[in-house]
């Protein structure tokens, strides 16, 4: 297996609704649903490397350091691709898992900021992540002094085995 070397990062979301946390269906939707969506429109399996449910858990799939993501045309080879539920309102604990998937990237593969983009910027009919890339580039840089200064913030991940088919 030849190892995976993104440059990038691609954010997305899974167009669910926007259900504040508590609700208890929405709560947990994840890595497997969207696995099923994925190969109900004919792919091989869900294209994300991490998903971010509404709880803030974070889903890390093991396709994830060996094999390139399905989740946007032209960037599949040099990117990874983040996930997270909702459509265009997170939950502050989405943030809060957001950051510290920023910051596991970053010491992975040192990925700035700068270098975080959103699906809908790639392709202009579309509206994914439903959040504003510039905005959440500055968050970033933010978390990035944070980061360096504090170290990495706490996380609660899931580690996601695929299955073979
Ligand atoms: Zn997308």
């Amino acid at each position: 297996m030849t190892e995976n070397r993104p440059k990038m990062v691609v954010l997305h979301c899974s167009a669910t609704p926007d259900y504040p946390e508590g609700h208890k269906a929405f709560d947990l939707i994840g890595a497997a649903d969207i696995d099923v969506w994925h190969r109900q429109r004919g792919w091989r399996e869900i294209g994300y490397h991490y998903v971010i449910r509404r709880t803030g858990v974070i889903e890390e799939g093991d396709r994830h350091w060996t094999e390139y993501g399905a989740h946007v045309q032209g960037h599949n080879i040099d990117s990874l691709g983040v996930c997270m539920v909702g459509t265009r309102w997170h939950t502050k604990n989405q943030v809060d898992a957001l950051l510290a998937t920023f910051g596991s990237i970053w010491q992975r593969f040192g990925i700035h900021p700068k270098d975080w983009f959103g699906h809908y910027e790639f392709d202009k009919r579309k509206t994914c992540p439903g959040v504003s890339m510039h905005f959440v580039r500055e968050m970033l840089e933010l978390e990035l002094e944070r980061l360096l200064q504090d170290g990495p913030r706490a996380a609660t991940i899931i580690k996601v085995e695929r299955e073979e088919v």
